[in-house]
């Protein structure tokens, strides 16, 4: 960090408190600042502000550099803004859907793409030609409600926010869809509540069962943006999601198909799905939300029992003692050390390591991403800087169609078990239901489908076509022979 003491912020953005002069305000700021770190009790303080010298209580981020608030505010910012340029998440011609759940992360996704296009149309404005036209910004609410016995009127307070919050931003959006999550049942029969609740019921793990409605989720919005003609999914997933995914990943036996989920970009879908926030901390996000005020709908989390929030509370703890020792329970060390003989460092605290969840999604980033966790398509890069233009240019035919073999549930590609044990299916072909369980991955194939064949057929006449439709086509169009 060799511009620490450096008195601007390097352009990324800095508000007008950073370099002036008027005491007050950065006292103010930092007070701020200080007291909404104290309360979450995650940021350390630190004395004064590293990149543009304000004095007072500073919030420490990621790396150990003590920040102002602007400076964080302009620092989280540049971080979104550079995941968004640097890997053409967002042409001017597309219509973006955000996928909004209420929470911190997706609420600093709306605040950050809003502004980027509220620059863009600026600048549109002042250019000449006015040759490129303006994104657009679309906002998705999936209402689980149904799931999670929330109370009626909870939801629809919420739902009264969200509409509240799209309306105030300042350059508008397209549109606000608020759909619940048994509309992509509600396709096939008037009766997607009662499918959806069987469906789910059937399902005996709890972990399966979350996974099981992650799925439904995807699926939901992919539905929302192709009947509303959105060219990208952005989700709101963080450093802090994502490292909780790898290790859940890892713990279930998902290694093979975990690099396809922590990319920036996974084009897998119907409709591409863009991770801009993928560098920013959970806590980094909370904090800022409340800095700006910006109001958020905590109280819509998902219960969860699963392996799923097991590990998000072990990764809460790495959290919350990353900056003095770390202890843990017994028990939790001794399921990590069975599963992750790799991962072992992640749980002996090194002083120069802030940031464990950064740390564990930089190690899962090592591993080889697939064909589609990048844009390849033609004429994608005409509006790209040309120093960019390389990363996405196609380097062989082949790569623009990409020949991984997905999970029908879940989307995860196939390892080669599960394609020996598809291809073997193939060839006996018999029934219909054999074929789709083999489009299963071993994943879902253990924690989602019921056991026996009566109850895996009748599990899978319940899904939406538009979900088992897909193996007809994949059976057609796929030689598994290679
Ligand atoms: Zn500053
Ligand atoms: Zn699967």
């Amino acid at each position: 960090m060799a511009a620490a003491a450096s008195s601007s912020c390097g352009g990324a953005g800095c508000g007008p408190h950073c370099s002036s002069s008027s005491a007050a305000a950065v006292e103010d700021a930092s007070a701020a600042a200080a007291a909404a770190a104290e309360k979450m009790g995650r940021l350390s303080l630190s004395r004064e502000c590293g990149k543009c010298g304000g004095g007072g209580g500073a919030v420490a981020v990621a790396g150990g550099l003590g920040l102002c608030g602007e400076c964080f505010r302009a620092n989280l910012f540049g971080k979104f803004k550079l995941a968004v340029t640097s890997n053409a998440m967002v042409r001017p011609t597309d219509s973006v859907l955000l996928a909004f759940s209420g929470g911190p992360a997706s609420r600093v996704a709306l605040q950050f793409i809003h502004e980027m296009r509220s620059k863009a149309i600026e600048s549109w404005d002042a250019s000449n030609s006015q040759a490129l036209p303006v994104f657009g910004i679309g906002v998705a609410f999936v209402d689980e409600s149904i799931m999670y016995s929330k109370l009626k009127h909870e939801i629809e307070m919420a739902i009264e926010d969200m509409r509240s919050i799209a309306s105030s931003l300042s350059t508008g959006v397209k549109a606000l869809h608020i759909v619940p999550l048994e509309d992509v049942f509600s396709t096939e029969s008037e009766d997607g509540e009662g499918r959806l609740r069987e469906a789910v019921d059937m399902i005996g793990d709890d972990t399966g069962r979350e996974d099981f409605l992650r799925c439904l989720r995807m699926l939901s919005l992919q539905k929302i943006a192709m009947e509303n003609g959105y060219a990208k999914i952005m989700l709101g997933s963080c450093a802090s999601a994502i490292a909780c995914h790898v290790l859940s990943a890892t713990v279930k036996g998902q290694g093979y198909s975990l690099p396809a989920d922590v990319q920036y970009v996974d084009t897998r879908w119907e409709v591409p799905v863009i991770l801009p926030l993928r560098d920013c901390l959970a806590q980094e996000l909370t904090l800022l939300c409340e800095l700006d005020s910006l109001k958020t709908q905590q109280h819509l989390d998902r219960p969860s029992n699963g392996i799923n929030s097991l590990v998000a509370s072990f990764i809460e703890r790495l959290r919350l003692n990353s900056s003095s020792k770390l202890k843990l329970h017994p028990c939790s060390a001794v399921i990590f050390v069975n599963c992750l003989e790799d991962y072992s460092y992640y749980y002996h605290p090194q002083e120069d390591n802030p940031s464990r969840e950064h740390t564990i999604v930089r190690t899962a980033q090592k591993l080889k991403p697939f064909s589609f966790n990048k844009f390849s398509a033609d004429g994608y890069h005409d509006f790209l800087p040309s120093r960019l233009r390389p990363k996405f240019q196609k380097v062989d035919s082949d790569e623009s169609t990409f020949s991984e073999i997905l999970c029908l549930m879940c989307g995860s590609p196939f390892n080669e078990s599960e394609l020996q044990n598809l291809e073997s299916t193939k060839h006996k072909a018999q029934k219909k239901i054999d074929l789709y369980t083999a489009h299963c991955c071993q994943s879902c194939y253990f924690q989602i489908l019921p056991v026996g064949e009566n109850l895996n057929e009748h599990f899978f006449s319940l899904l939406p076509k538009f979900w088992t439709g897909k193996v007809d086509t994949v059976s057609a169009s796929h030689s598994l022979l290679r």
